[in-house]
């Protein structure tokens, strides 16, 4: 398959106003200020605009801003990155109250430079948040850990309320969108999570607009929900910049919406599908819209929500 790109026209329902507020400057200047890296800024995501100037949330990206992998539809840097920055974790955490978040999201960087893929720094940062802001609720999104179980029973010790890794597009395009990534150690990733954290919510993502065909993203979809996948995010792929892979479709807003109804068809507790959705898109609105479902989630796996430790 070519990387043959579909026209430079975005359909209008992709159409972004910019508009900066009071909150967006707030926030650009904290990050500066406490020298911290967020996923909205490194991805040039789409929704920096609503996310940071009207819901005055953002996606906390730990251990720098430079990743060891180089998958072609993401804007972060890529190279050898810097030495381990201790005292990250807590700088987050001062961050998170600061904001006076009711939910927060953390992300990384791959870090296949270290012995522990960062699993530690992951850890330690959603302790420092229990710490500071406990009615917080934490959400991470991890590297694949290369399928260290011990890396992500790090992170599970820790004890956020959603553990979750991205397969981001569908088997066969796998190895041309992230080529040092494998789709079946992203599926066995989060089956190991599911198995080490019952108690814990599991969750996904998927873009699309890279080539895949309807079916693909079902069938992707069912291997989710093999693996114990609790939620699933769906949303359009945009290209970066020029270098980075072409979008070969723009999906309309009503397959979306279509994929979201065979999502939950399937079993998923949520599923949010659409053009802007990202894995941190309206990540609080969506915890609170599963909220009640947890407990019953729990007694069918019985199990309950750990006391947690800080
Ligand atoms: S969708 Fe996620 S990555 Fe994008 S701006 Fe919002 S919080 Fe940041």
């Amino acid at each position: 398959m070519s990387d043959q790109a579909v026209s430079h026209r975005k359909p209008e329902w992709l159409k972004i106003r910019l508009n900066t507020t009071d909150n967006y400057h707030f926030l650009k200047k904290l990050m500066r200020a406490e020298n911290l890296h967020t996923v909205c800024e490194e991805a040039r995501c789409p929704n920096l605009q609503e996310c940071w100037g009207t819901l005055r949330t953002a996606s906390f990206m730990l251990l720098g801003d430079t990743c060891t992998r180089r998958c072609r539809f993401c804007a972060v840097n890529t190279g050898l990155p810097g030495a381990v920055d201790k005292l990250e974790p807590l700088r987050v955490a001062a961050a998170v109250e600061h904001m006076k978040l009711k939910h927060v999201h953390v992300t990384m960087v791959n870090r296949d430079d270290l012995a522990d893929g960062g699993a530690s720094v992951m850890a330690a940062t959603v302790r420092a948040i229990r710490w500071r802001s406990p009615e917080c609720s934490v959400e991470v999104l991890t590297s694949d850990f290369m399928g260290s179980e011990e890396a992500i029973g790090a992170v599970a010790e820790s004890s956020p309320d959603i553990i979750s890794h991205n397969v981001e597009t569908v088997r066969r395009l796998t190895p041309r969108v992230r080529s040092r990534s494998s789709y079946d150690r992203s599926l066995e990733f989060l089956r190991i999570a599911r198995r080490l954290a019952p108690e814990m919510v599991t969750k996904s993502s998927i873009m699309l607009g890279l080539g895949e065909s309807f079916e693909e993203v079902e069938e992707t979809l069912g291997d989710l929900r093999s693996c114990g996948v609790d939620v699933v995010n769906i949303g359009q792929y945009l290209q970066p910049t020029r270098n980075h892979i072409p979008v070969r479709r723009y999906w309309t807003p009503e397959e979306f919406q279509q994929l979201k109804g065979i999502a939950m068809e399937k079993g998923f507790l949520y599923c949010e599908a659409g053009p802007f959705v990202r894995s941190s898109y309206h990540a609080d609105v969506q915890f609170q819209g599963f909220q009640q479902h947890l407990s019953q989630l729990r007694s069918a796996r019985q199990v309950a929500r750990p006391p947690v430790s800080s």
